[in-house]
């Protein structure tokens, strides 16, 4: 016999094999006992939470010839006519393909008419948001006026979408993600008769991998059925088919990252990728586990605050070695590095990047401020990447832009696409109001800056270690980097650095970064262009110190905390 979907044969055939919404499905049921039912009922949920088939056993049960009965009996012709799609009185419509006004009209037309071999008429609207405004008035209208043998049933996940004159009229259900525990057991309960063998951490994956979702649930344990060489589902099935990463190995990383062994967990992403990982996959798990077990350690163990891990002994081992610190600077880390890695080609680069600075979080706290220079191997190693990175940018490979690059670049990169944009503007408005004192005040004070940066941040430290400051105004510095890349990485900690640089040298400057590429012919042009720079800056200049006094009036009135002054 051929092989059927788990989800097609498991399809819930009675109330009772809805799984996790018996808030629901009680209700029905009382309601149909009690010969109470609606004419008109909305369910809502998230996808695979069982709307559709609640509302197909709900359609039987008011059919069935066993009547009154709290299941569909599953054997009547009612049940068996409407299980099977032969009874014309149930009618499915899915609003996503049919959500015209003509398409309701038809219905409107139609309800009128008694049911031909059941006591009920029963639509179901499936993706009801989906409906036109038109339509969704024709509807109004029949529901106003429900005809005694009709039952509607509209569906959706997206219930903000619908009219309050249509959910006023329906009696409404929300269906919950069904949770994890539920689906496992429901899942081990198909496997067992169709005696089918499973490793149990495998199905606790797919519960995971399920969200929430039913659906998605047994159509994930087919593909893991598929996959599997032999008669049994392994973990490593059930991974290779959600594309995410065993938790036994990011255990693994977490303590190699713990005990400042970045070599080895370098060479563990290098083996993951390698074997087809999606390094924006890894990302996304990685923070998710650390989000599990920075809720576990402060739920006190609360093991319902678990959506990704699951709490054996392993993950008790390593969750016991960690603190909220490391946990909260780790998972900040590699937030800002799935950011980044939208816009560029060479994610391994940057996730190898957040991999070393996760490395680098509590050395920070261990070591005595005085003595905190990074270890020789780790700046080796970030040596090593950054050349990699420069290659990379050599051989031509894009860095994708969001938006078209419009401001004009000098000529030498024009024809470079880059994922930092210069602001030229801001770097010419310096350069004409730069002095050799701002510049020498800055650099004077720069490496006890960078000491405290250090302290302060480790992330943010290691993204201006490479920079130079070149040019300062009383307003504003210009810092060229070496990589390019970290003249946006630098902007996520903008705000923290400046304040910081301002304790250093008793002022606030607004930070533009430029590549270290890109200074030369940036000063150059700025030099050649000087005669007409000059007049036009002076207007803006005149402008500006107007602007300079109102601020400090305005400081003056409401006090310097409440004034943000941004440099537009
Ligand atoms: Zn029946």
């Amino acid at each position: 016999m051929a092989y059927q979907a788990l989800y097609r044969v498991w399809r819930p055939q009675r109330f009772e094999d809805v799984v996790g919404q018996i808030h629901i499905t009680r209700t029905l049921q009382n309601a149909i006992e009690q010969s109470k039912v609606a004419h008109a009922y909305l369910f809502t949920g998230p996808r695979g939470t069982g709307k559709t088939s609640a509302a197909k056993i709900f359609a039987k049960a008011i059919n069935c010839e066993n009547k009154p009965v709290k299941e569909p009996c599953g054997e009547c012709d009612a049940c068996r006519g409407i299980q099977d799609g032969t009874v014309s009185d149930l009618i499915e419509i899915d609003a996503a393909s049919n959500n015209g006004v003509d398409d309701i009209r038809e219905v409107r037309d139609k309800v009128k008419y008694a049911p031909t071999s059941v006591s009920y008429k029963v639509y179901i609207i499936d993706e009801v948001h989906m409906l036109s405004t038109g339509a969704f008035n024709a509807l109004l209208k029949t529901l106003e006026e429900p005809p005694e043998h009709v039952i509607f049933i509209l569906a959706t996940t997206e219930p903000h979408k619908i009219p309050l004159t249509i959910i006023s009229r329906c009696q409404r259900f929300d269906f919950k993600r069904i949770n994890q525990q539920a689906i496992v057991d429901r899942m081990k309960h198909i496997l067992d008769d169709q005696g089918i063998k499973y490793e149990e951490n495998a199905i606790i994956h797919v519960g995971l991998a399920a969200e929430g979702g039913m659906r998605d649930a047994l159509s994930l344990l087919d593909q893991a059925i598929a996959y599997s060489e032999d008669d049994q589902i392994h973990l490593d099935d059930v991974l290779a088919v959600t594309g995410s990463i065993a938790q036994g190995q990011l255990l693994t990383m977490i303590d190699a990252l713990k005990d400042k062994r970045a070599k080895e967990a370098l060479q563990q992403l290098d083996e993951l990728l390698q074997a087809g990982k999606d390094p924006s996959r890894f990302v996304f798990d990685f923070i998710h586990f650390l989000r599990d077990i920075l809720m576990y350690n402060s739920a006190d163990g609360m093991e319902e605050a678990l959506v990704r891990a699951i709490p054996d002994q392993q993950f008790h081992e390593t969750r016991s070695k960690v603190d909220p610190d490391w946990l909260e600077q780790a998972i900040s880390i590699l937030n800002q590095t799935q950011q980044e890695m939208k816009w560029t080609n060479s994610p391994k680069i940057l996730v190898e990047l957040a991999l070393l600075n996760m490395q680098e979080i509590d050395q920070e706290k261990v070591e005595a401020p005085a003595a905190s220079a990074p270890s020789p191997e780790l700046m080796q190693q970030i040596a090593y990447l950054e050349k990699e990175l420069k290659a990379l940018k050599e051989q031509g490979v894009a860095m994708p832009t969001e938006q078209p690059v419009q401001e004009q670049r000098p000529r030498a990169n024009s024809n470079r696409q880059s994922s930092y944009r210069t602001p030229h503007e801001k770097v010419r408005h310096t350069l004409s109001e730069a002095t050799k004192e701002d510049v020498s005040h800055v650099k004077t004070n720069w490496a006890s800056f960078m000491e405290g940066l250090k302290k302060t941040s480790a992330p943010a430290h290691a993204k201006l270690v490479n920079s130079t400051p070149r040019a300062a105004s009383s307003r504003s510095l210009i810092l060229s980097f070496k990589y390019e890349i970290h003249c946006s990485l630098v902007m996520e900690n903008q705000e923290m650095i400046e304040t910081l640089l301002s304790e250093f040298i008793g002022k606030r400057l607004t930070i533009i970064p430029v590549p270290d590429q890109e200074w030369d012919s940036i000063r150059e042009d700025f030099l050649n262009q000087q005669p007409e720079e000059v007049e036009q800056t002076d207007e803006q200049v005149q402008q500006e110190q107007e602007e300079d006094q109102l601020v400090s009036e305005a400081k003056k009135l409401v006090g310097e905390d409440l004034l943000e002054i941004k440099d537009s």
